[in-house]
């Protein structure tokens, strides 16, 4: 029996979710306060990187490997390309490397071992200093976010059992009865309901779920590369140092800037307000960046910009909660959720249109955020 599904937002988990309970044979309603799709609702720059290692962690690390394989089945569906598999670096002291390396082959993916002077002949525009080692997965890479959730949103208006209902704010989410209320008054009912609104859920949750989802700010650098230094980052992969927290530089790709973002500058917040980076927050990027790319400086950046995301568990998890009996909210997570979003809309899907049976995707746990 096809159930009827609402889903609230037009990011990634939103437009991924309506496409899996679409290929399971359910009606869905998708709105979105803005246009359908939304790469920019959380501001985090037009690419994301996707990786399969987490460092001494198995299960998320099998998890990012699913996905990298649903996104690859995903532009077969949607008949479009948005993954560039330029390759992903996890740089870490020598010993984890071997780990990371062991882990990322039990797992069935693949991985190349690199030691110190290896990364310094291979990327001498990176400075890995201290004898650090890192693994290399040749085939992860950058997911060009908009291209992606264009084609979510062009393959969702051809199917039948879809309604796309645009530039209408949803006011109040009612999961025990299936209802939500939209800006103009309107009342949409259904089965399930699906709240991926990003960060600004938050208004839209019952306070005890509201009171467990933190909110955080990030601020992120976008840089123009030295055009002597533009052949060696058009070889780079999207690049992770476990070794200082976590600093992430996602490569240019497909004509977008280099993205430099790091965990000195995630802040936890009490609401949204603007997106404007303040001088302080620059400098420490900048600080922290001029360590780790010879030559960096404030010539490179071309703008800064801060994002937001929401945390159900900082201290790991499910990033979902549940909304009374016929209801789901996920976290925006900072650093992994769109990766990892297919495998997140499918355990959704399966939730929201019949009882969690046994053989419903498990949903991915994330390991605490660093
Ligand atoms: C700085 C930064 C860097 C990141 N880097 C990566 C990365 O490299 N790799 C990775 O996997 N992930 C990364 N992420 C995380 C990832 O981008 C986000 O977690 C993910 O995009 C969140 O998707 P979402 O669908 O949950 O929410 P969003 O993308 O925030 O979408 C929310 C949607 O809901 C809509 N909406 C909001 N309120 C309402 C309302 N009241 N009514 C109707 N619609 C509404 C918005 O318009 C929007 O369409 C990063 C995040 C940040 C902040």
């Amino acid at each position: 029996m096809p159930a009827r599904v609402t889903v609230v937002g037009g990011g990634v988990l939103a437009l991924l979710t309506a496409v899996e309970c679409v290929l399971d044979g359910h009606r869905v309603t998708v709105v979105a306060e803005g246009p359908g799709p939304d790469a920019g609702a959380g501001r985090a720059g037009p690419n994301r990187i996707l990786r399969a290692l987490h460092p001494a962690d198995p299960g998320a690390t099998a998890a990012a490997l699913r996905a990298h394989h649903r996104w690859i089945e995903l532009e077969d569906l949607l008949l479009t390309r948005f993954y560039e598999r330029v390759g992903a670096l996890t740089v870490l002291p020598p010993a984890a490397a071997a780990a990371g390396a062991a882990l990322l082959r039990t797992a069935g993916g693949t991985a190349r071992e690199l030691t110190a002077a290896g990364l310094s002949a291979r990327y001498p525009h990176l400075n890995a200093t201290g004898g650090l080692g890192a693994v290399l997965e040749e085939e992860a890479g950058v997911l060009l976010a908009g291209r992606a959730l264009a084609a979510c949103t062009g393959w969702l208006r051809w199917q039948r059992d879809v309604e796309l209902v645009e530039h209408r704010a949803v006011t109040a989410v009612d999961a025990g009865s299936g209802t939500v209320r939209l800006a103009d008054g309107r009342v949409l009912h259904g089965d399930a309901v699906l709240l991926a609104a990003g960060p600004r859920s938050r208004k839209l949750l019952p306070p005890e779920v509201a009171g467990r989802a933190t909110l955080y700010r990030q601020s992120f650098l976008h840089c123009r590369v030295p055009r002597q230094q533009a052949r060696a980052w058009a070889a780079t992969p999207a690049v992770a140092l476990a070794t200082t927290g976590a600093v992430r530089l996602v490569p240019p790709v497909a004509g977008a800037g280099l993205r430099l973002t790091s965990a000195a500058a995630r802040r936890v917040v009490d609401g949204i307000t603007d997106h404007t980076t303040g001088a302080h927050w620059q400098r420490v990027l900048e600080r922290e960046f001029a360590d780790v790319l010879p030559g960096f400086g404030p010539a490179w950046v071309t703008a800064a910009e801060d994002a937001y995301s929401t945390d159900f568990t900082p201290d790991g998890g499910p990033p979902t909660a549940e909304l009374g009996a016929a209801g789901y909210a996920c976290a925006a997570d900072g650093g992994r959720s769109f990766g990892l979003a297919p495998l997140l809309a499918r355990s959704l899907a399966d939730r929201l249109t019949g009882p969690a049976a046994p053989s419903a995707a498990p949903v991915p746990q994330f390991a605490p955020t660093g």
